[in-house]
């Protein structure tokens, strides 16, 4: 019975090869890092091309609740500013060890990131690769990660759209959505 109520409940996976920050969906998840206060990547080009008004919310997210900034697998939103989308839902993804498996924290991401797209009433969510970029993990492990524990999601999340920067990236989440 519940796993009928999570098959009805499971969003719509696609995939497009482009630019996260060109989305028209409710929210778009932020690849952070834990400071909240920007970075390189999908962060940079989120800061870049939503203007500074993200910025301020996140300078104000630090000061009223992440003193010590947001931790690794959790998400908070802020609105998009310029960026076509309503939201930019920020979390904050793992970086990869080969000592020690982070997957949990990994999965966590997407878990959290639909929790709060649910909190905001988002129906169209676009995720980048998580953790792929500068926290250095494997396309594929990654790829796999995200789109299971998305599959696996309760949310009432309709669409949950990857969009992946490079044609490798997009070939790997491919394989992994057949
Ligand atoms: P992390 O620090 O979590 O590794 P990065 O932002 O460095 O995050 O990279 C995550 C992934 O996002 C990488 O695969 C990178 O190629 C990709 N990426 C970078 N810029 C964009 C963008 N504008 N839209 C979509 N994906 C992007």
């Amino acid at each position: 019975m519940s796993s009928d109520r999570a098959a009805a409940r499971a969003p719509r996976l696609t995939l497009v090869q482009g630019d996260i920050t060109e989305q028209a969906v409710d929210a778009v998840v932020n690849a952070a890092n834990s400071s909240l206060l920007g970075g390189g990547g999908v962060d940079g080009a989120i800061h870049r091309r939503g203007g500074p008004d993200i910025l301020a919310e996140c300078r104000a997210l630090r000061a009223s609740h992440y003193g010590r900034g947001l931790p690794t697998g959790q998400a908070v939103a802020t609105t998009a500013g310029r960026l076509p989308a309503r939201w930019v839902i920020h979390t904050v993804g793992p970086v990869h060890s080969a000592s020690e498996d982070r997957s949990d924290l990994l999965a966590s991401c997407h878990r959290e990131s639909l929790r709060v797209a649910d909190e905001l009433g988002a129906r169209t969510v676009a995720f980048p690769a998580i953790s792929t970029g500068v926290y250095g993990w494997p396309i594929e492990d990654a790829a796999r990660i995200a789109v299971e524990t998305v599959r696996a999601a309760d949310t009432a999340v309709e669409e949950v759209r990857f969009v992946l920067f490079d044609e490798r990236a997009y070939a790997a989440f491919a394989a992994r959505m057949e």
